[in-house]
């Protein structure tokens, strides 16, 4: 039976984007400044064409120049990155983003290296992992930003608490971990090679699953009362094996989330939980990205 209450990262998106549509409503209005967001794409894979088409309506909708630029998986890294420096030199466009994953014939570190890193709206230039890991302002990783957003506006001040990350990627793990650094919280990174992942995860107030397992942790790892922020993404068959056989698909996230919904104060479900806010925070980016280019301060959207 469920105690928890559910974090709707939905509705928090949702309000997130209105938020920012009224801050590019004013930046317009008082500065004649239209944010621009360029999302690249190379090839044909599905789910990032999902991804992107859902970037680009979402943009849109906030008030924002949105461009989507579609190139074939036979594009070179010489094109590529020529297309990165026009846009790099482009005064109307605020962020680049770069669609992962790129064709095997490009460098992706090269590519996403060469982006402005101010124009870096992904957040994944070492100048904005750096910025961030010394506490200067930069431009911060979507996800976990989102999910910091979620457990401010879900607990007011973290200082104090003891945050377990789960996952040390570049882009969730590490970044997250900095944001709640920032936030006072003390906070332990777990990996593969940890020891007792259960025990480390009981001692956690804030959990943070990013693992990319399908429901890895269980209702006992979890201590009771935790606020827990499921990051994963994981395709797995259907519940229903009628369905399952004719090859239906759900997702699930790396938290086995009616077991752990017994146990935390508070937790993210997957879908509708962090998975919404990544898009939100990337409209949040490219505002902050169109306000700095131009010197002016932009409107935070803390909780
Ligand atoms: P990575 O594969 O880059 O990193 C996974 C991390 O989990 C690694 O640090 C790895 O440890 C650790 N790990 C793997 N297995 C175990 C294990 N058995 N025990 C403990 N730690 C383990 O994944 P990402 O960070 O890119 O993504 C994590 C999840 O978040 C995925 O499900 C992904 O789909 C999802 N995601 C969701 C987003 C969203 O918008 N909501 C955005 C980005 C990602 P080690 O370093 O030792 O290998």
């Amino acid at each position: 039976m469920a105690r928890a209450s559910i974090i709707d990262g939905k509705a928090f998106a949702a309000t997130l984007v209105d938020r920012v549509a009224r801050a590019t409503d004013d930046l317009i209005a008082d500065h004649g400044i239209k944010p621009g967001l360029a999302v690249v794409i190379v090839g044909e894979d599905p789910a990032s064409q999902i991804y992107v088409r859902n970037k680009g309506e979402t943009t849109a909708r906030a008030g924002m120049r949105s461009d989507t630029h579609r190139l074939p998986d036979t594009t070179t890294q010489a094109d590529l990155l020529a297309l990165v420096r026009s846009l790099n030199a482009d005064p109307g466009i605020h962020g680049i983003l770069v669609q992962l994953p790129l064709p095997a014939q490009i460098d992706a570190a090269a590519v996403l290296g060469a982006i402005d890193p101010d124009k870096d709206v992904d957040g994944f230039h070492v100048v904005n992992a750096g910025r961030l890991a010394v506490g200067l302002p930069g431009l911060v990783p979507c996800t976990p930003l989102g999910s910091a957003l979620l457990l401010k506006d879900r607990l007011g001040d973290l200082s104090g608490l003891h945050a377990v990350i789960v996952g040390r990627s570049n882009i969730v793990g590490k970044p997250m971990a900095q944001l709640l650094l920032a936030e006072n919280c003390t906070v332990t990174v777990a990996h593969s090679r940890s020891r007792d992942l259960p025990a480390l995860c009981r001692s956690a107030d804030i959990l943070v699953a990013a693992v990319g397992r399908p429901e890895m942790i269980r209702g006992d790892w979890i201590k009771p009362g935790a606020t827990v922020i499921d990051v994963g993404i994981n395709r797995v068959p259907s519940a229903d094996p009628v369905k399952a056989a004719e090859g239906k698909t759900r997702v699930v996230g790396d938290v086995a989330f009616a077991e752990a919904a017994a146990v935390a104060g508070a937790i993210t479900p997957v879908p509708g939980g962090v998975g919404p806010m990544t898009i939100a925070c990337l409209l949040a980016n490219t505002y902050v990205a169109a306000c700095r280019a131009n010197g002016l301060e932009p409107s935070s959207f803390d909780a």
